[in-house]
């Protein structure tokens, strides 16, 4: 039975496809038919997002924190259950899953903070007898697009701000992962979000991309860059408010000094740890000529312990890939590198697990910055060492791609860190800590191709949720 899977303006609507949502570790389970929404039903939930938000925009600011602060505490109560979807439909560790429920809950409790703490600014004015006032309002209505690795956190990260600051919104989750998202709006609807206030939406991007910029004013997406190209061009053609949070190909420095358990362990995490399906992974391992050969060692002697499996168990710590075509492109990569000189020094070698998509993290060495597993966005388990001779060396290694979101470096060096802090050219950057891994109430973004526009999360998330008006007035 294909399930009404579009919330628009408080009711559940079917669609006029149908997607079908299966357990990325074994995909002879299917999870459910899911009713796709057309540029139609598209266009009704912007128009239900437009009829909402003149009462939403004059509300309290208790009553808009009250709710964020109710989903919070809903998904608290459900975290089980929902961190159990999560692992079934986006193969992720219980562990990791788990953790994504709290930090969603985090963010809804966060922003309910900001709802009644933002604020403007008195001025006095140059001129005599006037004041100035800068005071913050919401944009309107705001389309979300996100993508299937975080299916919960990323819905969160922009649905809590739109919310709080006085927007409504339509949310286009992943076609990958619609049961996530319609789960989240089964718990928005119980704690009585005002009808029209959040909108879903399911259906694949392409389809709905164009209808989802018409009649908004604002776009926050997360995804590829590929993607992010096509609705920057797309946004501009309406001149909308645009957050665009896209992918990397973040490097890890490990410099002689560095303590060689404390890279290791950054390593294993940040390039393999939720099957390197994060934008944050170290997919790049700038290593220094003399610590090379020992930090290889180690770390491959540590991938042999990683335990790859059905992410349900409690002992997996790398789950599947999310589909057939993500592991393809994967194994392509590996033999890519392979045929442009690189070495495959540890696994690459996919797993029949359930006819699951399990790959064994795969460790290339010998490669080089310009080679295209260098350059370009893998988006699996696969980390590939850089040998470089020195500090200065794996600062220009590092920053030359054409992805900045996050870097880190291992030293026991103070004055190297603090350079590579001030020069890596990276949004995020971490000393002695796994390149993925971040916080709730900071803000979050990169730049280069990575990201474009203002920064998510944390205090600054107001930014790009509300627009500023200045007063002048006279007395
Ligand atoms: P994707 O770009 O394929 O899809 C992301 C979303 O965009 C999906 O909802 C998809 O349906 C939609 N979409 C696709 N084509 C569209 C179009 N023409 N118009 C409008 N929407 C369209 O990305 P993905 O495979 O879902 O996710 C993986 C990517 O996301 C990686 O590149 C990863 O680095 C990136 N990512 C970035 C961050 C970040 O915050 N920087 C976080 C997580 C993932």
């Amino acid at each position: 039975m294909t399930l009404a899977a579009n919330y628009i303006e408080g009711k559940w609507e079917k669609g006029s496809d149908t997607l079908i949502s299966v357990n990325a570790a074994c995909p002879d389970d299917v999870i459910g038919h899911y009713a796709s929404a057309g540029p139609i039903l598209a266009a009704a939930a912007i128009s239900a997002a437009r009829t909402a938000a003149t009462a939403w925009e004059s509300t309290t600011t208790q009553i808009r924190s009250d709710l964020l602060y109710s989903i919070a505490d809903e998904l608290l109560v459900h975290k089980d259950a929902l961190a159990a979807l999560i692992t079934r439909e986006a193969g992720k560790t219980r562990a990791d899953a788990l953790a994504e429920v709290v930090r969603s809950a985090h963010v809804f409790r966060f922003f309910a903070g900001e709802a009644v703490r933002y604020g403007g600014e008195n001025l006095s004015s140059v001129r005599p007898n006037v004041g100035v006032q800068i005071s913050r309002h919401p944009i309107g209505v705001i389309s979300l697009i996100t993508p299937w690795n975080f299916p919960l956190a990323i819905a969160a990260w922009k649905m809590a701000p739109a919310m709080a600051f006085g927007n409504t919104l339509v949310l286009k989750p992943s076609e990958l992962t619609p049961a996530v998202a319609c789960e989240l709006f089964r718990l928005l609807e119980r704690v009585g979000t005002p009808a029209g206030v959040a909108n879903l939406v399911n259906g694949e991007g392409a389809e709905l991309g164009p209808a989802l910029l018409e009649g908004v004013d604002a776009v926050s997406f997360t995804g590829s860059v590929a993607t992010g190209r096509r609705i920057a061009a797309l946004a501009s053609q309406h001149m909308l408010r645009t957050q665009l949070e896209m992918g990397g190909k973040n490097p890890l420095v490990v410099l002689d000094d560095a303590d060689l358990n404390v890279a290791v362990e950054c390593a294993l995490n940040g390039a393999f740890f939720s099957a390197g399906q994060r934008c944050t992974a170290s997919s790049r391992l700038i290593v220094a000529e003399g610590i090379h050969d020992r930090f290889v060692a180690a770390l491959v002697a540590r991938m042999r312990q990683l335990v790859v499996g059905r992410p349900q168990d409690p002992d997996t710590q790398i789950g599947p890939l999310i589909s057939r075509a993500q592991l393809d492109k994967v194994l392509g990569y590996i033999e890519l590198a392979k045929s442009e000189g690189a070495v495959l020094t540890e696994g690459g070698d996919s797993l029949d697990i359930d006819g699951g998509y399990f790959l064994r993290p795969a460790l290339l060495t010998e490669t080089t910055p310009q080679m295209r597993v260098n350059q370009e966005e893998i988006f699996g388990p696969v980390a590939s060492v850089i040998r470089v001779s020195d500090y200065e060396e794996a600062l220009a290694v590092a920053n030359c791609t054409p992805y900045g979101l996050s870097s880190g470096i291992c030293t026991t060096s103070h004055s190297k860190a603090q350079h590579f802090r001030l020069h890596v050219r990276s949004g995020l950057t971490m000393v002695n800590l796994p390149t993925a891994g971040l916080d709730y109430h900071v803000p979050f973004g990169g730049t280069k191709s990575s990201s474009f526009g203002p920064r998510e999360q944390g205090t600054y998330a107001v930014d790009f949720y509300t627009s500023l008006k200045t007063a002048y007035v006279g007395y």
